[in-house]
């Protein structure tokens, strides 16, 4: 089973509408001379989502949102829900951990997003990934399959199989200090095993991604491990020519070239 790499941009708060159409276009044409050897998804804030999707159309590079709410409308002030994301999005983030942390979102919440991301077409990319003092107690890889088999409970394979999972230690996000590549391949393989005990085939076809600190410099040897199918960038990917070298490096898994 080959599974196309994936290299998600995560702009988090980040860029004006003149940089994010400028980030839009430089991804659009690295796509174009890269046919089919990384998929690329954008994740802009939630204002931009329409300019850049209007700046992606016609190429393979889609459009991603950094969350979404699980009501498809109604009082809810503030919020997007993925029912308004489907339009222009094909992808959304859910359990990115600033949101657990910063928004204090618990597992239940996520998995209702999730499951409103699936009713609406959308794929959902759900993040999962310790923080350090559960990694320092020994607890990382509990902390994680709380989250994943949280968020997939109840949920029949087909809808898992339309899911991507990012894992994300948090002490690594924005820090500048990535995991191992050693570390980040046995929490990816060990997230594959979670998912090999709801079915196989979803195992075998559904990608998992890196995310923390990941850069030009160290985007490759992440990426050449065998259950890392690409990564989840934010700062790095607020620079085309960096996003566009990290691309290179998880382009380089791909049976494609
Ligand atoms: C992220 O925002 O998900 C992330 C991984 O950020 P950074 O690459 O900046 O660590």
């Amino acid at each position: 089973m080959t599974r196309t790499p994936l290299a998600v941009a995560n702009w988090k708060m980040n860029t004006d509408l003149e940089q994010a159409q400028v980030l839009a276009a430089s991804a659009a044409e690295y796509s174009a001379a890269q046919p089919a050897a990384v998929e690329i998804v954008l994740c802009p804030p939630f204002p931009w989502i329409v300019p850049v999707a209007n700046a992606l159309a016609g190429s393979p590079v889609a459009t991603g949102a950094q969350d979404c709410w699980p009501e498809p409308n109604g009082a809810f002030t503030g919020d997007i829900s993925a029912e308004m994301l489907a339009p222009w999005c094909a992808f959304v983030i859910v359990g990115h951990s600033e949101r657990r942390s910063i928004h204090e979102e618990m597992d239940n919440l996520i998995a209702r997003k999730l499951r409103a991301a699936l009713d609406n077409g959308l794929h959902p990319i759900l993040c999962v990934g310790e923080t350090l003092a559960q990694r320092n107690a020994g607890n990382a890889t509990t902390i994680v399959s709380r989250q994943l088999n949280a968020a997939f409970s109840g949920l029949p394979a087909e809808a898992i199989g339309r899911c991507t999972v990012a894992y994300e230690p948090v002490w690594a996000i924005g820090t500048g200090r990535s995991a191992t590549a050693d570390d980040a391949q046995q929490m990816c393989h060990h997230i594959r095993g979670l998912l090999a005990k709801i079915d196989a085939g979803i195992a075998a076809r559904t990608r998992v991604l890196y995310g923390g600190s990941v850069n030009p410099d160290n985007a490759a040897e992440i990426a050449a491990n065998e259950d890392i199918d690409g990564a989840l960038v934010g700062g790095a990917s607020l620079k085309a020519d960096a996003f566009n070298r990290i691309c290179d490096a998880i382009a380089a898994k791909s049976p494609a070239i």
